[in-house]
């Protein structure tokens, strides 16, 4: 069984309870609905409510940092009771686009890290072009137990940073993409145990599907590739990519159908 640790039910055109028929079909078990912004994160939870193999996260993407006040956060934080939310995010910073202000980025990102740490839930994290403001922030406010650095783009390098902090490290489609020689060699560098799978759906389709609207169920071309990079067989990618899934976001994957 394989985990898709994040994808976007609220921008899929199939209803929910098609995409999570589908991704069984595929060997997914469990997904996790990875809330933008204030109305994607309550769809997220209304999800989570109403199907025993989505979990949700909630939160303010770096892109609409801009709209994270007060308000925001009271929402948030009564979302974030919820025991089927399981994480904080998608938060961070995004200096490729800069479609809000940076000090908005870094105020907003501040804010879900200290959150993740009052609640122990695990941090996901977008970093695009940002990495030293990712890692001070994370050091100057505290970083939670659990972070993870989702639709992982870095190099090597960068991958060591995150696994030496005993954080985890998220490949989705971008990994079988020939041109993509860094995030690859990224992804063979990386233990499994601190490896995670997502699709990031409907970004970033694996390869043959590029181009295409993405979707949970292709997590499994993604372990494959995975599998191929660190040269062990694909049933070993999932199973310790699942068990690092239910360590990251505290799922009880069992129990839940
Ligand atoms: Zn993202
Ligand atoms: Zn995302």
């Amino acid at each position: 069984m394989l985990v898709d640790t994040h994808c976007h039910l609220h921008l899929l055109e199939p209803a929910p309870d098609e995409v999570v028929a589908e991704a069984l079909a595929e060997g997914v078990g469990h997904l996790v609905d990875v809330g933008v912004d204030l109305p994607s994160s309550r769809l997220a939870v209304a999800n989570a409510a109403r199907l025993p193999q989505v979990s949700a996260t909630a939160g303010i993407h770096p892109h609409d940092a801009d709209t994270f006040d007060a308000a925001a956060l009271e929402e948030l934080c009564r979302l974030l009771a919820d025991p089927r939310v399981v994480g904080v995010g998608e938060t961070g910073l995004d200096y490729h686009y800069d479609n809000s202000p940076r000090d908005a980025q870094r105020a907003a990102f501040a804010a879900h890290v200290g959150l993740a740490r009052e609640l122990d839930k695990v941090l996901v994290v977008h970093c695009r072009e940002a990495f030293p403001d990712v890692l001070a922030i994370l050091d100057g406010e505290g970083a939670p137990p659990q972070v993870v650095f989702h639709c992982f783009a870095g190099d090597e390098r960068a991958a060591a940073r995150v696994v030496e902090a005993g954080w985890y490290v998220s490949f989705a489609g971008v990994v079988t993409f020939r041109n993509a020689p860094e995030v690859r060699a990224a992804c063979a560098a990386v233990p499994l145990d601190q490896l995670l799978l997502e699709t990031d759906s409907p970004f970033l389709s694996p390869h043959p599907y590029r181009g295409r609207p993405n979707r949970p169920g292709r997590v499994a071309v993604t372990a494959r590739t995975v599998a191929e990079l660190h040269g062990v067989p694909v049933e070993q990618v999932a199973e310790a990519t699942t068990a690092s899934a239910a360590r990251a976001f505290a799922l009880s994957l069992g129990g839940r159908g």
